[in-house]
């Protein structure tokens, strides 16, 4: 049977932009359906407009730094909202054009409306009520914040993707929440200037990172001018004339201008017609996919946040390509997860690589921790106290580094190069036989001596 297209791609996130570009310059008739910007998560509403907001947010830091520094700033310095949020925006937009440039340069029919499945190879679109068939279908829709909708009055909170847009910064804001966006919005908020209560479910926050990077983060809380309230949860939220008040099971009640639900993001399935086209998904709503991603139904895939792997960008990326590949250059690969590098940039960011110590203990591994815990030298003569954390989690027998960590000034650029050497499985002679740059904080990971009790 003749299909309108080889491969039809729903979703012009990262995944589904580098799948049809990199098929289309193979050759084969693509489409690509987006019904919002063209970008997807990160560039629009995620990974780039934030590390911005991170950028202005450390700017007030700084400055308070310079002053040990010999700077004298005559008045005390301000921040307007509504230049950084439409600065921000107006890069946006012109990253989202350079998407959409990728695929019609590259001869994808760029189709902007939504796009759901009717069959195995028939896909509705839908703000032109029409239908396309195709011969493989890559569903790459991303996800997206949730609200816990059993709360009362959780409408009253925004999420991640409204916070891009607010049309002011609050005075006050409750967020919810103890992951990656839950940390990084507070102190993005914190630095500008908004009296934060961060509001967390358990003990303590980042569920999972070493436990060296959880007591780092918590502990420049205060510093940064964020309240923190853990082991509660909101019970009810209620708004009127008077403002905004959040319950807490802890019986707290506070006063905000702003909630703001982190706890967590769902895969975009809801209305896709996945069902229809024969797809099976998890409890959570996520696309179930082989280690080709290939879905239940054998001629449709799926990469990126909505299958819920690893939902990272440059993960769904990976992904994509490994599907090119596979499906239509004769060159068949998997995607490989085995050494990630991840960060949560919080106001010092934090970042790791590989096994924390209790995962590598867990999987059989005997380990020796190395650590060093020191102030940079650029904190010195600012009179900051902020520290800086790295650790190597190194195998007994063989001497490899199983995992790399680091709380501290750009945890996240040394976590990149770092990853390079953990992914290699070079050993810790490997990385002390390394010459150091001197002065820099990165050096600190070719020169650790101490083994500590982890
Ligand atoms: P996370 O999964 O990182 O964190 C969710 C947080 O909310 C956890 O602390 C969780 O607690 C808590 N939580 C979950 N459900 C509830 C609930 N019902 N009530 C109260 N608290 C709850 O999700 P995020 O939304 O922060 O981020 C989603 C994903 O996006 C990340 O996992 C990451 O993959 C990606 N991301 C990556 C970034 C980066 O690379 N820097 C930045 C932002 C997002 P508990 O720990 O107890 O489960």
């Amino acid at each position: 049977m003749a299909y309108d297209y080889d491969l039809f791609v729903i979703g012009a996130g990262s995944g589904g932009v580098r799948a049809a570009r990199l098929a289309a310059q193979a050759g084969l008739k693509v489409a690509c359906a987006e019904e919002s910007k063209p970008g997807g998560t990160c560039v629009v509403r995620g990974c780039v407009p934030k590390k911005f907001f991170v950028f202005a947010s450390e700017f007030g830091h700084a400055m308070e730094d310079a002053k040990g520094y010999g700077w004298e700033f005559g008045k005390a310095p301000t921040h307007n909202w509504n230049t950084l949020r439409d600065n921000v925006q107006n890069e946006v937009n012109r990253l989202s054009g350079i998407y959409s440039n990728i695929l019609e340069k590259n001869g994808v029919d760029h189709i902007r409306s939504r796009a759901v499945l009717v069959d195995a190879h028939t896909i509705h679109i839908v703000d032109e009520d029409r239908q396309v068939t195709a011969d493989k279908i890559l569903v790459a829709v991303g996800g997206r914040p949730f609200i816990d909708e059993g709360i009362p009055g959780a409408e009253h909170g925004i999420v991640s993707d409204d916070a891009f847009l607010l049309p002011e910064l609050p005075k006050k804001a409750v967020i919810a929440g103890g992951g990656y966006i839950a940390l990084e919005f507070a102190f993005i908020m914190a630095g500008l200037g908004v009296d934060v209560t961060l509001v967390y479910r358990g003990e303590k926050v980042l569920r999972g990172w070493d436990e060296d990077l959880r007591n780092y983060v918590e502990g420049n809380f205060e510093r940064a001018g964020i309240t923190y309230v853990n082991n509660t949860v909101f019970t009810k939220i209620d708004k009127d004339e008077s403002g905004t008040r959040v319950h807490l099971l802890n019986g707290d009640v506070i006063e905000t201008d702003l909630v703001f639900w982190a706890i967590g993001r769902k895969p975009n399935t809801e209305s896709l017609g996945v069902q229809r086209a024969g797809i099976d998904v998890d409890s959570q709503g996520a696309i179930v996919v082989d280690a080709d991603s290939r879905t239940s139904q054998s001629n449709i895939f799926a990469v990126g946040d909505v299958t819920n792997r690893v939902n990272l960008t440059p993960v769904a990326i990976r992904e994509a390509a490994a599907f090119v590949d596979t499906q239509f250059k004769d060159n068949p690969r998997q995607m490989d997860y085995h050494c990630i590098p991840k960060a949560v940039f919080a106001q010092p960011p934090v970042a790791s690589v590989g096994a924390t110590a209790e995962e590598a203990r867990a999987s059989g591994h005997k380990v020796d921790v190395y650590k060093a815990d020191f102030r940079a030298m650029k904190n010195i003569l600012a009179d900051n106290p902020e520290r800086v954390v790295m650790k190597l989690i190194v195998d007994q027998d063989t001497d490899k580094v199983l995992g790399c960590h680091m709380a501290g000034t750009e945890a996240g650029e040394v976590m990149q190069i770092a990853a390079i050497a953990v992914k290699a499985g070079l050993t810790k002679a490997d990385w002390d036989a390394t010459c150091a740059l001197h002065p820099s904080v990165a050096e600190e990971f070719v020169t650790l001596a101490s083994k500590v009790e982890d």
